[in-house]
């Protein structure tokens, strides 16, 4: 049987080719990136030298994985009654690494402004709080970051796209810098760089410190780890329709593309607001 026989049919056929060519090339897609294989000698290298600086750091896919495993096996929280929130850095890394990427859970809502401190005040806690699924659970990631990259090393970065390196906390490192050439001074941050001078005030608050230790990125990073846990320790609770809160706070360890991003824990708690009973509360 040949198709000339059908010539309305070789009309549609060749119809839906050219629509294909014309109009699928050029509508604008993001390419998915192509795995890169990195050797395992080179994964554990890695891992050596993030636990060094962060021991207990675990990748963050399997972190994310056993959480929502363990949440619904031991708690029956089913992933789509989750809305997560997270104060981390607004660096796009952040997003295009995520392991919460196409996972059930609802969000995220962003409280992290430049280096994951939450800009968004009690206003921005408040909304949050108002989103969360009814008997649901109140996910909250808190955190800065910091890049390892295999040939820059701390506080450096090989992103999706570029063959060179850059900075990561981008924000971090600038601040560090210039409390580093005692180029920051005392005084209320403003527009146009609120951000950033929040971060350059903070540093300098802990200069002694910062600079005195063996990496003063990473003594810094966990600086401001804490400053972002006392920032969003407020979550209006007394109103709440949701049912549970789980607080991470973390550092988020982003490594170069191909590479898995880590996660270093520092505390963990599940509440129960309707017992009013921590289920679990674990501190490094
Ligand atoms: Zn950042």
């Amino acid at each position: 049987m040949s198709f000339r026989c059908y010539p309305q049919l070789q009309r549609v056929l060749v119809t839906l080719l050219l629509s294909t060519v014309l109009f699928g090339s050029c509508a604008p897609r993001r390419e998915k990136p192509q795995p890169i294989e990195v050797p395992k000698e080179k994964t554990d290298t890695l891992r050596t030298e993030i636990n060094k600086m962060f021991p207990g750091a675990v990748p963050f896919n399997e972190y994310t994985d056993s959480l929502l495993f363990f949440l619904y096996a031991v708690h029956r929280i089913k992933p789509e009654m989750i809305l997560l929130g997270q104060s981390t850095c607004v660096d796009d890394v952040m997003n295009t690494k995520s392991p919460f990427n196409g996972r059930m859970i609802k969000g995220p809502f962003n409280f992290g402004g430049l280096g994951g401190l939450p800009f968004t005040g009690l206003t921005g806690l408040s909304a949050y709080a108002h989103h969360v699924p009814d008997s649901g659970t109140a996910l909250l990631l808190v955190g800065p970051h910091i890049g390892y990259s295999m040939e820059g090393g701390w506080g450096m970065l090989k992103r999706e796209g570029q063959a060179h390196s850059s900075t990561c906390c981008g924000a971090l490192v600038a601040a560090l810098t210039k409390l580093q050439k005692n180029s920051i001074y005392r005084q209320a941050p403003s527009e146009p760089d609120y951000q950033e001078q929040t971060l350059e005030q903070l540093a300098l608050r802990h200069k002694g410190q910062i600079l005195k230790s063996e990496v003063p990125l990473v003594t810094f990073t966990k600086i401001v780890n804490r400053q972002v846990e006392k920032a969003m320790s407020s979550l209006p609770e007394e109103e709440a329709r949701f049912r549970y809160v789980i607080t991470i706070i973390a550092v988020i360890i982003n490594t170069d593309v191909g590479y898995p991003d880590y996660i270093w824990v520092e505390r963990m708690s599940i509440y129960d607001l309707e017992t009013e009973e921590y289920l679990r509360n674990m501190e490094k």
